[in-house]
């Protein structure tokens, strides 16, 4: 736990992860708050602790057994719920859920890129286009985003999480 409180001091907001494969929910979660997380059905056990090590990722995992391993740096989550598991994460690494929210893709974990409006005319539904003003979208799989309702839903799910500052 200490290697993680520095790695947290030391940049808190370039804490990159690697989320154990059953861990999908906290890794969505995570690329919500625009965190950099790697998370796929590859990535347990040996598989998991290769793509940690390879780009200095910090290990989020519930495999008690990770640790005989010899894993570099790693987070064991202690619950099963996605809530606790996202608060234990905010907490032990100094992450402030809302600074960089919405601006990762989810499914990518590629950081979006702003999209003019008058470019995604066409891509769009029209309802959207008529009310929406900031687009962005992924470089790789061009889904386009915009603020919407969910995304107010998702901001109150993590002022709730997030720590009371
Ligand atoms: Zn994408």
């Amino acid at each position: 736990m200490s290697k993680v409180k520095s790695i947290a001091e030391a940049s808190a907001a370039e804490v990159k992860f690697a989320a154990d494969r059953m861990l999908g929910k906290l890794a969505k979660w995570l690329r919500v708050m625009g965190q950099d997380v790697i998370y796929g059905q590859h990535l347990s056990g040996y598989g998991l602790i290769r793509a940690a090590r390879a780009e200095n990722r910090l290990i989020l995992t519930r495999d008690r057994k990770l640790k005989r391993k010899q894993p570099p740096d790693f987070l064991f989550i202690e619950s099963d719920h996605y809530r606790e598991q996202l608060r234990q994460v905010i907490h032990a690494c100094g992450l402030r859920p809302l600074d960089n929210a919405f601006t990762r893709c989810l499914e990518c974990n590629i950081v979006l890129e702003p999209h003019s409006k008058a470019s995604v005319e066409k891509i769009v539904p029209p309802h959207v286009f008529a009310t929406q003003e900031n687009f962005s979208w992924c470089p790789k799989c061009r889904r386009v985003y915009w603020p919407a309702t969910h995304h107010q839903k998702m901001v109150e799910e993590l002022r709730r999480i997030g720590p009371l500052t």
